[in-house]
């Protein structure tokens, strides 16, 4: 069995004493702050105070925090095992508590020198081609730094050699196998902020087996992909679900920012989003829609105006809409 504390974890919620704020925080006094989400580690569940539908076991939780399906929550949860299994979580949980012991910015840092180790994405190459056959080229990656693995033992030596494999699993490049994470995920999209510095990243899969297709780094994800778009200055933001889709309007010229998965808008990120008007273009799926509403809820309550794209048909994302209308 899982152990939801550290699926929790893995899924970058903040657990404290068995705890953490609620994914739906507007439904709930002051945005949650004293959380309201239990967690039953013997049980093998979590439970909300005021939320009928947040409970469940282990892939309840991942689908309700990534917004994906059943089958990919599973799959999401065999990839990440042993770590999260329930009887290697005191060894889990005692090298996640020391990550507080570590240096100001060690995450920070091994991101920074993760990426500057990999390479710009090629144009035919793999991934060059994946990204062309989707609308989005050189000039878009070369602008958001774009990076992949392309020799993943290559990459592993190298962080072997400058880190111990301890403190690369504190930092969650390295899996509880003592391997690499993100080798079948090799298009590593950085979420960098208007200076340009990376503060989180997301691996992207391009064979279509692969799924769940994304993987995120572990902890929480600081503010919303292409967070320079947000710069305060009056205009139109368009907010998409998924770097991809984000990438696919940026192409084309429009100003958009992400979020990796319809349930992981922070209240906290309205702040970001001053003067601007933003246009929700999420996934029209179930999970989209419910996404979208909760947002426009937050916005509006900020005082800022939002409309919905609205031209989605039932089952599409801004990809698949613009490439089939290209
Ligand atoms: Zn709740």
């Amino acid at each position: 069995m899982y152990s939801i504390t550290a699926v929790a974890q893995r899924l970058g919620l903040n657990v404290v004493r068995g705890h953490f704020r609620c994914i739906f925080p507007e439904r709930h006094a002051h945005g949650d702050r004293t959380p309201s989400v239990s967690i039953n580690e013997d049980g093998g569940f979590f439970k909300c105070f005021v939320c009928d539908e947040v409970k469940g076991k282990a892939v309840a939780l991942v689908q309700l925090v990534m917004g994906i399906s059943k089958d990919d929550a599973i799959k999401w949860l065999s990839d990440d095992s042993p770590s999260i299994i329930r009887d290697s979580q005191k060894f889990f949980l005692k090298k996640r508590a020391k990550i507080e012991d570590k240096p100001d910015f060690f995450k920070e840092k091994m991101i920074f020198e993760f990426l500057s180790m990999l390479s710009p994405i090629q144009p035919y190459s793999a991934i060059g081609w994946w990204l062309a056959n989707r609308g989005i080229y050189k000039p878009t990656w070369d602008k958001v730094l774009l990076r992949c693995i392309d020799d993943y033992d290559f990459i592993s030596n190298k962080l072997l050699g400058k880190y111990s494999l301890e403190d690369l699993q504190i930092g969650g490049l390295f899996n509880s196998y003592g391997k690499l994470r993100y080798g079948r995920r090799p298009l590593i999209i950085p979420y960098i902020d208007e200076k340009k510095r990376p503060f989180f990243f997301q691996a992207r899969a391009i064979d279509k087996n692969v799924s769940p297709k994304e993987l995120n780094f572990q902890g929480s994800i600081p503010f919303p992909y292409n967070k320079s778009a947000l710069d305060g200055k009056p205009g139109t933001v368009y907010l998409c679900e998924g770097s991809i889709d984000t990438l696919t309007l940026l192409q084309r010229g429009f100003c958009a920012v992400g979020i990796p998965g319809a349930n992981t808008f922070k209240p906290e990120w309205v702040n970001f989003f001053s003067n601007k008007k933003v246009v929700l273009c999420l996934d029209n799926d179930k999970a989209g829609r419910a996404g979208e509403e909760r947002i426009t809820e937050l916005l509006k309550s900020a005082g800022l105006e939002t409309k919905s794209f609205g031209l989605l048909p039932e089952g599409e994302d801004i990809n698949s809409w613009f490439n089939a209308r290209s």
